[in-house]
């Protein structure tokens, strides 16, 4: 083998999944088309599970260090969130996925990793042993795993033949980061009478010192072909419509049309090899969570694929991934089109849907649907199936960040192990048979035991007598 595992993708699917890899223990290559970093403007918002993530890594503080990142308010169908009910620690952020690159890519550098630039990915062939993946140019590499994090056109997916089931494009949107004047002065969600949608986010600053906003317009008369090429003039009829000359356009830095295609790929295990993220699915980003499911995606697959390489993965460890993450992926796809519909980008204008939208919009204004929805589009509301959840509230959730005394729990985290919290020191002997996998941290006054994956997720809480199983379940055989 030239390496345990290939992460095909450099984006921030791929480069997620190397970091995993690496407090994993299993040595990773990274291989990217490209010859250097995108630096178009794709992802601007990442959600509370994402930034919760990074804080267990210990990564948040550095990434928020890179740049002047403004918190935001996520909306559901163009019906925004009000601040009041939010109820995560870490609220939306806008980071822009440039960011985020070049950060994840400068601390792989810093820990070894150096992706392999002009690598384009042209076959693969698997056999019981592993993938041998072959580039451009003819080289070869032999890997135990290959994970496809090649992106919405992934190369890997068609040399799968895999099913990537959904629905084509019927509609565009169009996305643009501009400077504007006078947007501090207007909504940052507005609807016009035609049933066009007006968002506005804050970009924060871009390293042009230029302060930057996300222009997203759509609607039954802003649906055009894809390549219709963007004009300024355009932009400026736009936002002429909705807020006359109270907003106008300074800068325009980089627009795109996106359409509302929604596909998910039917399996996320193909033997050996994995997709990931945009590779296994696509969608318009509405309430920004495509990066954020690939980001999410990793987290799950990272750690599983480590333990089949360090030859302590139980039996089925591997096959959880999709069993965990296609249900993820395949909800969101589920918000994504409810909210195409209510926003009706195709331009129906079909009483019905008004008459839906309408209803909507009043339900939305209610404090228990908005939190129910910005737990739905923040990635708070999974739960993986997992033995236990029937019994306890806190199993197959991600873990709280609870206050240990001298550490908090997601410090504790930041080794990529599993960690059981032991408040009343009572399990020192049966996670004593796990502790080459677990740490145990016998603190925590107040807190309740539980057990916790490597990736956040609460496996165990609540019955003592369980605890034993779950340790096997998920940590394979005791030492
Ligand atoms: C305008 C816009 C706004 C968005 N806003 C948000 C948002 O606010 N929040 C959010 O969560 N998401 C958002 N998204 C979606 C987000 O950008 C994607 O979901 C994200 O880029 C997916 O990351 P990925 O790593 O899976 O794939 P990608 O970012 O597409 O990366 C794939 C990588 O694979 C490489 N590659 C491709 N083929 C090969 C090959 N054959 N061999 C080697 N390398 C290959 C590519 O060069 C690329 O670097 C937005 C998207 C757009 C377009």
């Amino acid at each position: 083998m030239d390496t345990d595992v290939l992460v095909v993708g450099a984006g921030p699917t791929g480069m997620t999944l190397a970091n995993e890899l690496l407090l994993a223990g299993v040595s990773t290559v990274v291989a990217d088309r490209l010859s250097r970093r995108s630096e178009l403007s794709k992802a601007g918002g990442v959600q509370s599970r994402t930034l919760e993530a990074f804080d267990q890594r210990g990564l948040l503080e550095p990434l928020l260090e890179t740049g002047n990142y403004p918190t935001s308010i996520g909306h559901f169908a163009g019906v925004p969130f009000s601040p009041e009910y939010a109820r995560h620690r870490l609220p939306w952020r806008s980071v822009p996925q440039v960011a985020i690159e070049g950060f994840l890519e400068r601390h792989l550098a810093t820990q070894g990793i150096h992706v392999r630039r002009d690598h384009e990915l042209t076959g693969l062939d698997q056999d019981g042993e592993g993938v041998t993946a072959t580039f451009a140019g003819g080289t070869t590499l032999r890997c135990r795993y290959l994970v496809a994090a090649d992106g919405a056109h992934s190369t890997v997916r068609s040399l799968l033949r895999a099913g990537f089931p959904g629905q084509a494009g019927k509609a565009t949107v169009l996305s643009a980061d501009v400077r504007l004047s006078g947007a501090d002065q207007v909504a940052s969600h507005t609807w016009t009478d035609d049933g066009d949608w007006v968002a506005l986010f804050p970009l924060g600053t871009d390293p042009q010192g230029r302060e930057l906003r996300r222009l997203v317009v759509g609607g039954p008369g802003r649906s055009v072909s894809r390549e219709v090429p963007i004009t300024e003039e355009e932009i400026r009829d736009g936002l002429r419509r909705v807020f006359g000359s109270r907003v106008q356009l300074l800068e325009l830095c980089y627009s795109r049309r996106l359409t509302n295609a929604a596909r998910q790929v039917e399996h996320y295990r193909h033997g050996r090899v994995f997709l990931a993220g945009d590779a296994a699915h696509i969608h318009l980003p509405l309430g920004a969570q495509g990066m954020n499911t690939g980001i999410q995606d990793a987290l799950n697959l990272g750690w599983k694929l480590g333990a089949a390489v360090r030859g302590w993965a139980p039996e089925d460890l591997l096959d959880t991934y999709h069993a965990e993450r296609h249900q993820v992926g395949a909800a969101v796809l589920r918000n994504v089109q409810a909210q195409s519909l209510l926003m009706d980008w195709v331009g129906t204008r079909d009483p019905d849907v008004l008459a839906a939208k309408e209803l909507f919009a009043d339900l939305t204004r209610l404090p228990e649907v908005q939190r129910h929805l910005g737990d739905l589009l923040s990635g708070m509301a999974i739960r993986y199936p997992m033995p236990g959840t029937d019994t306890h509230p806190l199993v197959g959730r991600s873990a709280p960040d609870l206050d240990l005394g001298p550490v908090r729990a997601y410090e504790l985290l930041r080794s990529g192990r599993g960690v059981l919290i032991d408040p009343a020191d009572r399990f020192a002997k049966v996670t004593d048979l796990w502790s080459d996998r677990v740490d145990r941290a016998g603190q925590g006054a107040g807190t309740e035991p539980m057990l916790i994956r490597p990736d956040g997720y609460v496996c165990w809480a609540g019955d003592p007598d369980d605890l034993e199983a779950a340790l096997g379940h998920w940590f394979g055989a005791p030492r």
